[in-house]
């Protein structure tokens, strides 16, 4: 991937105006309806969250207008390279028909192994029959997978209007950010999240760090975390990336922490002693949430800010008696005027659990897209596009 950093990611990126005519033409569409499922009384499986369905239907919509035939094509949980009944897309299409009428939804891409395996007879397969290529799939686009790399080499192809409206929106917090532009990322585990901090530490005014991950940095800053989880083998890179932030990141100074014999609720009620600590942990206790005074200096720097990223819950956020630090920065962010973009599967969950999804400049629907999109500058599903035989520039 080129050098794309000045002009960002959406320098090159063929967009549906640049298809040609798609009246009377057949249009494969990779969507990301990687959606949660549940059982219904009578055991078949029925659609739990339909907003990556709805999230694509700008695009559906806009081809359907102009008299395409459309094919959307998702993958649909972990199926290992086999069909298996449980990742059956069915209880997908049956939704995306009362959403999007005459509209067809191939089978699961991963029921196929060449699709992970990026292999070419596999794209041969898929393109067969179809006349352009749109890329409506954001969540998907940082894997090199075969339905993701392989048809914009073959086809004239698009970026839909959501992964346009995704890389506009990511892209603009690495081009041009209205500053004060401040991060907070939280979550499991820092090892997955390492990278994009090292590149938004160079991007940002301010770093704010909580979360489960929080717990390396400050053993990395010289600590004690009683029996919070540290992840060894980061604990280097943290310690690199404290030296060289200097006060642009901000660490928690209190936790709310659970005593040893008890447990985090997640799904079921959690149990146990709780206390908050200033400072050090004491052995013995686990930080579950950060604590007041860390809410306070948290909030403070959002108030200034004119531009948020958040990625990651500040807790455990599941567990009521852990959610207020994620609470907190949710409302907050909600009630500022800064623009706010929310990245990651479990913050969304937060958000959209307090009722305030709306109130944000921006949800994304891809977690590890969004963070590799902010740590690399690009994805191999955009590079793919812009080397499509209509991409501007080529023509
Ligand atoms: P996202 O999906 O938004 O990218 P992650 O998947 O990285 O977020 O992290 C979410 C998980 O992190 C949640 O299940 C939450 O319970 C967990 N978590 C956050 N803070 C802590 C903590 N202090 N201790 C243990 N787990 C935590
Ligand atoms: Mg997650």
């Amino acid at each position: 991937m080129g050098d794309i950093s000045a002009a960002g990611p959406m320098a090159g990126l063929p967009l549906l105006e640049d298809l040609p005519d798609v009246g009377g033409r057949s249009v494969l569409v990779r969507v990301d309806f990687n959606v949660p499922l549940s059982e219904r009384p009578d055991g078949t499986l029925q659609v739990d969250d339909d907003f990556r369905i709805r999230a694509a239907l700008p695009t559906l919509n806009w081809l359907a207008e102009r008299g395409a035939r459309i094919t959307a094509a998702t993958h649909l949980g972990r199926p290992k390279g086999k069909a298996d009944p449980r990742y059956d897309v069915a209880p997908v299409r049956e939704r995306l028909d009362e959403l999007a009428p005459g509209i067809e939804l191939a089978q699961n891409l991963r029921f196929d192994p060449g699709e992970e395996a990026d292999d070419r007879t596999f794209v041969d397969r898929l393109v067969d029959g179809f006349d352009a290529y749109v890329n409506d799939a954001f969540g998907s686009s940082h894997r090199a997978h075969a339905s993701i790399v392989g048809p914009p080499a073959r086809l004239p192809s698009a970026a839909g209007r959501l992964l346009q409206r995704e890389v506009e929106v990511l892209g603009g917090l690495l081009t041009h950010p209205a500053r004060p532009f401040v991060a907070i990322v939280g979550g499991l585990k820092v090892a997955d999240k390492i990278g994009v901090l090292q590149s938004l530490l160079d991007r940002v005014d301010r770093l704010l760090v909580g979360g489960a991950m929080a717990y390396t940095f400050l053993a990395a800053g010289g600590r004690q975390v009683g029996a919070s989880p540290v992840d060894q083998a980061a604990l280097e890179h943290c310690a690199a990336l404290i030296a060289r932030a200097g006060d642009r990141l901000v660490l928690p100074v209190d936790t709310v922490a659970l005593a040893r014999e008890g447990s985090f609720g997640r799904g079921e009620q959690g149990s146990g002693r709780l206390a908050a600590y200033s400072g050090d942990i004491p052995a013995g206790w686990e930080g579950g949430d950060i604590g007041p005074e860390t809410v306070r200096r948290f909030l403070d720097v959002i108030t200034g800010a004119a531009t948020v990223f958040w990625n990651g819950p500040l807790g455990v956020f599941e567990d009521p008696r852990f959610a207020s630090g994620s609470d907190a920065v949710a409302e907050a962010l909600a009630s500022s005027n800064a623009f706010s973009v929310v990245g990651g599967g479990d913050s969304a969950a937060a958000l959209s659990r307090l009722g305030l999804s709306d109130k944000m400049g921006f949800v994304s629907t891809g977690g590890g897209a969004s963070l590799e999109l902010l740590e690399k500058g690009d994805l191999p599903g955009l590079d793919a596009l812009r080397h499509a035989p209509n991409a501007p520039g080529r023509i």
